[in-house]
């Protein structure tokens, strides 16, 4: 059985003081048994967050890393530096990273490497654009990420790993994917997996769907043979949307 887990994107949204009223909300709720609850902030967020959720079943996770442990990047932050704050999640390869930083497949891949190296947990994003899903790409899209993105990742690690499905036109836009399509896309993901790791370890990678999840349409994802959770940005910014969001998972 799969634990679900459900991952809240801020994006580049709150300030500390803002950051830590949602934690004070948060403690003892978003907090359920058998739910893996993740919270990833920008990074000026992460050590009072992680400071105010010690001890608690919310965990904190970035939204980048850089692949190096360091060197001459400007404005750069590595896996070393994150996983000394006690950061335990890292998300790579989100479609606005791809979109806007000129993310490819290759960096995405370096970068899940890099937070094995330093013990962070990947939750590596996947998806088609709406122009790819009308040409009738979606899986093609989504099975050369995924396999690009497991590039040198033992079984071992790969078992480790949040894969998260994100379909690009339903980020932010309030049209989500139906949960049968988005079930069948990740059931195809995992089939890719199976190809390259064996039915056992791709039976245990846990695979998320993303893209307009919020607490009204949750359970219909969790219901899903595949969906093992959400990727959730704008519906996680709120302390009572986002404790609703681990009930329902
Ligand atoms: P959304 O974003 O929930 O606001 O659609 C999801 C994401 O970008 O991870």
């Amino acid at each position: 059985m799969r634990k679900p887990i459900i991952a809240g994107n801020w994006k580049m949204f709150k300030t500390v003081p803002e950051a830590l009223a949602f934690a004070a909300e948060v403690k003892g709720k978003a907090e359920v048994d058998g739910v893996d609850s993740v919270i990833c902030a920008p990074f000026t967020n992460l050590p009072a967050l992680v400071e105010a959720l010690k001890g608690t079943q919310v965990k904190v996770g970035a939204q980048n890393l850089h692949f190096e442990d360091n060197g001459a990047f400007t404005g750069e932050i590595s896996g070393l530096m994150l996983k000394e704050l006690g950061v335990e999640y890292v998300i790579i390869g989100h479609s606005e990273r791809r979109a806007y930083f000129a993310e490819t497949d290759e960096i995405v891949n370096k970068k899940v490497l890099a937070a094995f190296k330093h013990g962070l947990t990947p939750i590596v994003c996947v998806g088609e654009k709406l122009e790819e899903r009308e040409a009738g790409q979606t899986k093609d899209v989504c099975r050369v990420q995924t396999l690009g993105a497991f590039e040198g990742v033992s079984a071992e690690q790969a078992v480790q790993v949040v894969v998260a499905y994100e379909p690009i036109w339903a980020i932010g836009t309030g049209k989500s994917s139906t949960a049968d399509d988005a079930n069948e896309v990740i059931g195809y993901i995992r089939e890719q997996l199976a190809g390259k790791y064996g039915a056992a370890v791709a039976d245990a990678i846990r695979i998320q769907y993303g893209g307009s999840v919020k607490p009204g349409n949750i359970r219909e994802y969790m219901q899903q043979s595949h969906i093992d959770g959400a990727l959730v940005g704008g519906a996680s910014l709120e302390p009572a949307s986002y404790i609703q969001l681990v009930e329902g998972a």
